[in-house]
């Protein structure tokens, strides 16, 4: 009797050992996580700013990583992540995206925005929209829905009028602010005389969202008004996969800001990620060597958001300043405006 009572002692230790066996190797498998936003960067300085924007920007960047963040511990997925977090600052009249964009040299919106799957190379992107109120979810669903990558203008929407999205008459995205920086750039161009001047220094306020899930998938989003006083149907960066957005799972993922036919010309959001791949270089030291000796010196400005495979965030800008918030690996939140 003696030695059964042993024997069954020494089996319910055996087994309650293998259970804590359990849940540290579930830990160490734990994935570290992170996200990192943008809403756009240019020549934003303090002195212009009234004290109730500059709360009105810091509450809706806190707003927009709070909620991402709390979707990545929630265990939601890095696509579904950048998603929502981008339509926050689409609904937004504070961003030059959804409601808010510029105006073309014509005096509509025209949008465009892109958004891509780290772990398969999956990518989607629209521009020229101007009835669609949140162009990142049918940039999503021309990744999820459809053989292709990118649609343009008309083509677009009618793919978006058969899969449900939903439309909002043009004058959704109008702002007395955006409308007023249109006159204004209108204005600089008559006394240029140089009829393709953009009004680069009206453009900030593209919005962006990069995460990494706890699974390790990285993904990226981008959506934007485009330039002030564009025309002749110009598309910028953002909806260019490895322009203005880009992601692979074990490097790292991009969004990107700025005056867009620069970072066409670089493809930046891919530059970045290349240097890591073929020159095993830091994220921070990739993102320095794009914007400032690449970008900078063609004279182009603006800036990116990035994270790497560890959760290390990466925040680079030559401009002035950029509209941004992050949660690392590190659980630290950052939310900043100026350099
Ligand atoms: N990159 C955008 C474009 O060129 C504008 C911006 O980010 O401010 O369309």
């Amino acid at each position: 009797m003696k030695n059964r009572v042993l024997c069954l002692f020494i089996l319910f230790f055996l087994i309650s050992c293998n259970k804590n066996k359990k849940e540290i190797t579930f830990q160490k498998s734990d994935r570290p996580i992170a996200i990192v936003l943008h809403g756009g960067a240019g020549t934003i300085l303090k002195e212009n700013m009234s004290d109730s924007l500059e709360r009105a920007y810091l509450a809706k960047l806190d707003e927009a990583i709070t909620l991402g963040y709390q979707m990545l511990v929630d265990g939601k997925s890095s696509l579904d992540v950048v998603e929502q977090v981008v339509i926050i600052l689409e609904d937004s009249p504070l961003f030059n995206a959804g409601k808010g964009a510029v105006f073309t040299n014509d005096g509509k919106n025209e949008l465009d925005a892109s958004i891509m799957d780290g772990s398969n190379q999956k990518a989607g992107a629209v521009a020229g929209l101007t009835k669609i109120k949140n162009p990142i979810s049918l940039a999503r669903l021309v990744m999820d829905k459809s053989e292709h990558v990118m649609m343009i203008g008309q083509g677009a929407e009618n793919f978006a009028q058969s899969h449900g999205i939903s439309f909002v008459d043009a004058t959704y995205f109008y702002t007395q602010q955006r409308f007023e920086g249109l006159k204004k750039a209108q204005e600089k161009e008559k006394i240029l005389l140089d009829h393709d001047e953009f009004s680069k220094d009206d453009k900030f306020g593209t919005v962006g969202c990069v995460a990494l899930d706890k699974n390790g998938n990285i993904a990226a989003a981008t959506s934007t008004g485009g330039m002030t006083n564009k025309r002749y149907g110009r598309v910028g960066d953002v909806p260019i996969i490895g322009a203005g957005t880009y992601a692979k799972n074990g490097v790292c993922g991009v969004s990107a800001t700025g005056w867009g036919e620069y970072f066409i010309r670089n493809v930046v959001a891919y530059d970045i990620t290349a240097q890591m791949m073929y020159q095993s270089k830091s994220l921070t030291e990739a993102s320095k060597h794009t914007i400032f000796e690449k970008v900078g010196k063609m004279g182009g400005d603006g800036g990116i958001i990035a994270i790497d495979k560890d959760g290390l965030v990466v925040m680079t800008f030559n401009t002035a300043g950029m509209y941004r918030a992050a949660i690392g690996s590190d659980k630290k939140k950052i939310i900043d405006i100026y350099k």
